[in-house]
Order: structure tokens, then sequence, then C-alpha cells
């Protein structure tokens, strides 16, 4: 990333009656936003923006960071048995495998599902700091460096920053068994960034509601894999098996079978 992010061009939204609470008393009786009244709604703006993305995460599973993507390597030296599969391609496992190349890569990929029967193998804490990623980095490139406020830079870089700060600030984390909820299900199938927590735990119950539940998953993981510029994040202890008879072989196909899908398993026990 470039120059620190000061001085944006900051449009003028329209008239003074607009005005955010903060501003100064210039700005209150001129008809611009002063430069320091504008950072400071910029910032402002941008820290609400991510902070409803990190509130979607559990507040227990909130702690989850990258920190230089050694969570990859911490969780994964502490399981008996890994791997990672690209289609029917292995791509990484186990011993010989460095799981840091692990976390360059996964940025890259458009689907990921974390598979691994027991609980407690960090499946979410893996899919936590993959999500929070982006997050942290539009927050030290955009609010913290704002914030400071050296610098300026070009009209495109920050047109890209307000983007980026867009896009991350829509990601959204959910558990497989709140998509019974509608306003959740509708901002799972928007978010640009999604984790789905759990799936699999939504069929538990049996039955018809169960049934239903898997074909609203079902419907989601579709629509997902269909959406070009969707990154979406899964975690489960039910393994291909399991997800064809929950959500069928179309949906078996699309996020374990087809080359761009990608498997991380993980198991105690070799
Ligand atoms: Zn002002």
């Amino acid at each position: 990333m470039g120059a620190p992010m000061s001085g944006l061009v900051i449009r003028r939204p329209s008239p003074v009656a607009t005005l955010p609470p903060h501003c100064c008393a210039s700005c209150r009786t001129s008809l611009t936003v002063c430069d320091a009244c504008a950072r400071q709604g910029r910032i402002e703006e941008a820290t609400q923006k991510l902070a409803a993305a990190i509130k979607s995460i559990h507040p227990e599973r909130r702690w989850s960071r990258t920190v230089n993507s050694d969570i990859m390597r911490e969780r994964l030296s502490g399981v008996a048995w890994w791997r990672v599969t690209r289609g029917d391609k292995v791509y990484g496992k186990g011993d010989d495998f460095d799981p840091k190349h692990l976390s360059e890569a996964i940025g890259q990929w458009q689907r990921l599902v974390i598979s691994g029967p027991d609980s407690g193998l960090g499946k979410t804490a893996i899919a936590v700091a993959i999500f929070r990623e982006g997050l942290d980095f539009v927050q030290s490139e955009y609010v913290d460096k704002y914030s400071v406020g050296v610098g300026a830079p070009s009209w495109a870089e920050s047109q890209r920053v307000l983007d980026q700060l867009d896009f991350y600030s829509n990601a959204r984390f959910v558990a497989a068994i709140d998509l019974d909820d509608p306003r959740i299900m509708s901002t799972a199938s928007r978010a640009p960034i999604l984790v789905i927590d759990d799936a699999g735990h939504e069929t538990k119950s049996g039955g018809f509601d169960a049934e239903k539940r898997a074909a609203r998953m079902s419907d989601l993981l579709d629509r997902r894999e269909r959406s070009s510029r969707a990154k979406t994040i899964v975690t489960t202890f039910g393994n291909s098996e399991q997800w064809e008879s929950w959500y069928g072989g179309r949906i078996v196909r699309q996020w374990w079978q087809m080359p761009t899908a990608t498997v991380l398993e993980m198991r105690r026990t070799a």
C-alpha cells in the first residue's frame, strides 16, 4: 500500500443542515466542511462500518486474529492429521507442508470448507482469522493512517481504499443455525466475504424442520458458489458424504469436487 490516507477529496453531500454533529463552529457557518472535520467524519463512518462486520462474529470468537498468519501454523500443529485439497488434488498435508504458505494461498481462493469431526480443532478460529484479515488491513490502511493524517494519496489511490472499505465492511459471519432468520439469510446472500459457521448443525434437530433448514443452506451455498466476486468460508463437522445427504450431490460437486473447490480437513487423531 502506498501513501497514508490524508487529504482525501471529501465531497460535500448537501446543505448545511446535514452537517455531522462533530463539525466545528467554522464548518457550521460556511458552505464547506473543513479538512479536519471531513477527516473526522470519514474516520467515524469507516469505524462504524468495520464495527458492523466485527459485531457479526459471536463474541466468544472475535479474538481470533491472523497475527502474521501464524494462526494456521499454530492450529494445524495441534492436530494429528490435516490435508488441503483442491478438487481431486492434494495441495498440502501434515508434515510435508508449511502452513504459512497455506495462509497466503487461502487469501486467493474464492471458497473454502474447513471440515473436521471433532470440536475444539480450531476450525472457527481459522475461519475468523481469514475473515478478519481484510478488516484489519482496511483498519490499518485507512482508519489508522488517515487518523494520523500525514501525506496525501492520489485520487485514484483514495478511491481504491474507499472501495476496499466498502467491500470488507460488508463482510459477515453467520452461524448456520441462525439462517432461519430472513434478515440474516439476506445479509449472508449479499456479503462479499462470508463465514458460515458449523454447517450441518442446522440439521441436527431432525424431521421436517431440519429438511427445510438444509434446503435453505443448500440454496445459499449454491448462490455463493455462483457469485464470482464473493468469498465464502464454511466450517463444518460434516464430511462430503454427510454433505451429500444434507445438501445433495450438486453442492458436494461445487464445494468438494470441482477443481476450484478447496477443503481443509482436520482430525484430532491420525
Ligand atoms: Zn470543521
